[in-house]
């Protein structure tokens, strides 16, 4: 695992507004805990440099990277002129700078990981996914995501995954990568029918974007269970339909526990769990930072990332009931069939008299809800918190934490055998279960069910094969219905939307 950073960095910072929530703060937390656990002395540190201008070149135009740089030399007061024309955006002298370090990071990081076959940790500021190809926007100056997955298709890669789980819509990443067809991001986000920033309609299930999968999350307090849900119900399907050479994470943690922003509850051992999946493809996975706001879970949230990229394992977290409004957006994602898995999980859903119970809503995005002020507000956007709240919101992190840990300790293994041949069959004692399934469907079954029940469970990446039948979809749905009654089998995301 490769690890780069530099505490240059913390000299992106606001000059006339001490509160803002993009502070240095957030990333000498991460570094102070990383340090702190001996976890960077396991990690093969890489140097930190500069993109050159040509390298950021692959996403923003020169005009738009000069006038940052220009804009950059001016006073203080002139900085925070311009600030009032761009959304949601501070900068001061070293900006310029530190945005071509971090995209310098965040390239090295990723091409190293790609051509290592291994995993890398960008511990970078200003963050990046929500900058445009000739626009900064929401923290964001260059788009450090869209940058390296340009750079890893220029080194070989062939196609490359971005899984964006910051709270926020990666919409400048979806807009910089449009053009590439080598490169799909999805992106989970909170959304609220369009009423939560940035409010656009490009961030609903339905948009005009090619490459980009919306996870839109119209309801708050979504917690482990529905982010691991997500993953098992269409990012993994998604990965193993698509077959990335690389996979890169917009790795914000602003759906943390305690975050002001998100009003998420995913916990480290949420983060640590989600990365691991994605690693037991056996794909090279880069993990770039992006926002992450609440100083106490961004700290325990990358040291769990961290420990995942380095080899850790985590307790399975149990998915529970999906909330009604996850469960209308799963039905709706899975329906747009935008993969050949994801049109097996639509046939079986089809089949399933709850689905003929959801409502696929056609107002997914309330039209208006995106204002546009003539002058952006600058100055005391955020509230500082009470002592009081924060300490409680610690408190709940650590219980968290405690509780996974005890379960950890408590939960027996099961032992899973999967094998190539017969349809589908299961024979299942206390210990042990054997899944025998065809080749078709060897795939598809394993990232429902073995990688949810077994996270030591590599799910190996097979030849895209034919798609599984009618008839042997309708075996399988049999099979799973049977297996609801089994608790490890109730808890298996698909089996939840198939029978909740
Ligand atoms: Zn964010």
């Amino acid at each position: 695992m490769y690890f780069v950073t530099d505490e240059a960095m913390l000299d992106h910072c606001n000059r006339w507004d001490s509160i803002h929530i993009e502070s240095p703060d957030r990333l000498k937390v991460i570094l102070d805990q990383l340090k702190s656990l001996g976890l960077l002395e396991k990690a093969n540190i890489l140097p930190s440099r500069s993109a050159s201008t040509d390298e950021i070149e692959i996403v923003h135009t020169k005009k738009y990277i000069d006038q940052i740089k220009e804009i950059c030399s001016k006073t203080i007061e002139e900085i925070e002129e311009y600030c009032k024309t761009v959304e949601d955006v501070y900068m001061n002298e070293r900006t310029y700078d530190l945005g071509l370090l971090s995209a310098g990071c965040a390239i090295d990081a990723t091409l190293t990981a790609f051509k290592q076959k291994s995993s890398s940790f960008a511990a970078i500021r200003p963050p990046g996914h929500h900058s445009f190809q000739s626009a900064p926007c929401g923290f964001c100056v260059f788009n450090n995501v869209a940058i390296a997955a340009k750079h890893a298709r220029q080194a070989g890669a062939e196609r490359v995954l971005i899984v964006d789980w910051d709270v926020h819509a990666g919409q400048g990443t979806q807009e910089c990568i449009e053009d590439d067809d080598g490169i799909k991001l999805i992106s989970i986000h909170r959304f609220e029918h369009g009423t939560f920033w940035p409010n656009l309609e490009q961030s609903s299930v339905k948009h005009k974007f090619r490459h980009t999968i919306n996870i839109p999350l119209n309801s708050i307090g979504e917690d482990d269970s529905s982010f691991i849900s997500i993953f098992h119900l269409v990012i993994l399907p998604t990965l193993i339909d698509f077959q990335p050479d690389l996979i890169i994470v917009s790795c914000g943690f602003d759906a943390a526990i305690g975050d002001p922003e998100g009003e998420m509850k995913v916990s480290p051992h949420g983060y640590g769990r989600m990365t691991r999946l994605l690693l037991n493809s056996g794909i090279p996975v880069s993990v770039i930072l992006e926002g992450g706001y609440f100083l106490p879970s961004i700290a325990r949230d990358a040291e769990f990332v961290v420990r995942a990229l380095q080899g850790e394992s985590f307790p399975i977290l149990h998915t529970t009931t999906l909330s009604s409004t996850l469960s209308d957006t799963l039905h709706r994602v899975i329906s747009t069939g935008s993969t050949s898995i994801l049109r097996s999980i639509q046939y079986l859903l089809t089949k399933s008299t709850k689905h003929k119970n959801v409502n696929l809503r056609t107002d997914e995005y309330k039209k208006g809800s995106r204002v546009i002020p003539t002058s952006y507000p600058t100055r005391d956007i955020y509230t500082p918190r009470t002592v009081e709240t924060t300490n409680l919101l610690e408190l709940e992190l650590n219980d968290c934490i405690k509780r996974y840990e005890k379960e950890g300790k408590e939960g027996s293994k099961i032992n899973l055998i999967i094998d190539g041949d017969a349809v589908f069959s299961m024979i299942e004692t206390k210990e042990e279960v054997e899944i025998i399934t065809c080749p078709s469907l060897h795939s598809f079954v394993h990232s429902t069910i073995v990688t949810y029940l077994c996270p030591e469970s590599l799910y190996h990446r097979f030849p895209i094969s034919s798609p599984p039948s009618t008839h042997q979809l309708d075996i399988l749905y049999s099979s799973l219905l049977s297996l609801s009654s089994i608790p490890s089998f109730s808890h298996i995301p698909l089996i939840r939307l198939l029978t909740q």
